[in-house]
């Protein structure tokens, strides 16, 4: 089947980087790109009109996780100071013998939630960190999307003491069985639907996790030909933690690991020698990083919620890091995180002329695909894969435009992709996910996430409530007004 698309604004890809094709044609073959110019005069089985609308390659969503983030959602405005603007940790820290909020979640109707959400915000490939099992697989074979999954494993947990005080407990075995586990996972499944699900591995933290495990976990990606993809750099205390245990920085100890290389993503890596808080003198970790060739998931949305960022998108970039973009916990709206990549770039260096749109486009896009080792994705050429997004930029809120890669990276939300394919078939359509209720899809990550924040006395140290944890933003309104 020949899908044509005509009369719209198309980011194509030539010569080694995006070019724009203002009113061009995009032909698409089954799974493939096969024409991308200025008109079409070959036969179509289907033609679509996309006039004022701006087609670009289906974004990689480098770093999120698959649940309703009931956690996550605890922690705007509030949390315990000495996390170091590590928001999760309020979430994901319980006192020895009590589950937290985390692995009380259904990871099921959590998966099904979070997907929905990546593919109406553009992303036809994701990377899940954690929770995959049977029925995501089944989950991603349904809605169509393009994913990297595996079950996160590590060696190390976080604990609270009665005090309140944090520690890591450590379980050597329960780290080999979970690398087990998840190589048995990739080898069941990889591959599966048309080849849009393949394994990577997912070890979850760099402090909870020891240098055997990640050793261990890089033999592995070697054999299986799979990348890895860690939390490292995530926020002051993991730092000085790894400072503390191994004498080097986060970076410098993943890559005495070996763990470093051209199939490696570091999730954050918001602290590192880079950034002021580190205070670390003589820092090495961006030449390091560029010098592997290893990948940083920028997710900056979720850190500015925390009073933090990356310093910086540019820096990193112009040492020759590849960086990525990743939209973490929530929203999962990888259309407004290019936005704040680009604009708290520009605040993080006083310079307003550095992370521009086609630099955040291009993070989201061919960054994204090269930590992949993909060169059929994240790009809109022929042989490319027909993974592919319709931005509708008609809209009062996007007003008139100029350049459409401004327009969508300055103005543009999820809400103003129209139209999603991943391998050539429609997976988004005029706005909504095909095969999908989502009235009935929310309603149910509501009731999930109410009933995961009845929970909070049962784990939280102090035994608060969900609103004593996270007060409401205004106090409630008792009485009636008026007559
Ligand atoms: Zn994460």
């Amino acid at each position: 089947m020949r899908t044509l698309l005509h009369g719209g604004d198309i980011v194509a890809y030539a010569d080694g980087g995006h070019r724009l094709l203002r009113g061009g044609a995009l032909v698409f073959e089954n799974d493939r790109v096969v024409f991308v110019g200025r008109e079409y005069h070959g036969a179509a089985d289907r033609r679509l009109d996309v006039r004022g609308k701006l087609v670009i390659p289906g974004l990689v969503n480098l770093h999120c996780h698959a649940d309703t983030e009931a956690g996550g959602r605890l922690i705007a405005d509030v949390g315990r100071r000495d996390y170091f603007q590590a928001g999760f940790l309020n979430y994901f820290a319980a006192p020895k013998g009590k589950t937290p909020l985390g692995a009380r979640a259904d990871r099921t109707r959590g998966a099904r939630f979070a997907l929905v959400e990546l593919l109406k915000s553009g992303c036809t490939t994701v990377l899940p960190i954690g929770g995959a099992d049977e029925p995501m697989v089944e989950t991603v074979g349904a809605l169509g999307i393009r994913a990297y999954l595996s079950p996160a494993f590590k060696s190390g947990s976080y604990v609270l003491h009665d005090d309140g005080a944090l520690a890591y407990e450590w379980d050597e075995e329960a780290g080999r069985q979970g690398l087990e586990r998840a190589k048995q996972f990739i080898a069941r499944h990889a591959g599966a639907h048309d080849g849009r699900l393949r394994g990577m591995l997912y070890p979850y933290q760099v402090d909870t996790c020891s240098a055997e495990l990640l050793r261990a976990t890089r033999k592995a990606a070697d054999e299986l030909g799979v990348g890895i993809e860690i939390h490292a750099g995530q926020n002051l205390l993991e730092f000085h933690e790894i400072l503390r245990r191994h004498c080097k920085t986060p970076v410098e100890f993943l890559e005495d690991v070996g763990l470093l290389g051209p199939d490696a993503i570091l999730g954050h890596c918001i602290i590192s020698t880079a950034h002021h808080l580190a205070a670390l003198p003589a820092g090495r970790d961006l030449e390091i990083l560029a010098r592997t060739r290893t990948t940083v998931a920028h997710c900056p949305l979720v850190f500015a919620r925390r009073g933090n960022a990356l310093e910086s998108f540019h820096r990193f970039r112009a040492a020759g890091v590849n960086v990525g973009l990743g939209t973490d916990t929530y929203p999962r709206d990888l259309v407004s995180e290019m936005r704040w990549a680009s604009l708290l770039c520009k605040i993080v260096d006083h310079d307003f002329t550095v992370a521009t749109a086609g630099d955040a486009l291009n993070a989201a896009t061919l960054a994204g695909a090269r930590a992949l080792g993909r060169d059929d994705l994240g790009r809109l050429t022929p042989g490319a894969k027909a993974d592919i997004v319709i931005v509708n930029l008609k809209s009062i809120r996007i007003g008139p435009y100029r350049d459409p890669v401004r327009a969508l990276v300055n103005c543009a939300t999820m809400d103003d992709v129209e139209q999603v394919f991943v391998d050539g078939r429609t997976v988004v359509e005029r706005g909504r996910v095909v095969g999908v209720d989502e009235d009935a899809l929310l309603a149910e990550a509501q009731e999930e996430a109410e009933r995961l924040w009845r929970t909070v006395p049962d784990w939280h140290w102090e035994k608060l409530t969900a609103d004593e944890l996270a007060p409401p933003s205004f106090a409630p309104l008792t009485n009636d007004l008026g007559a």
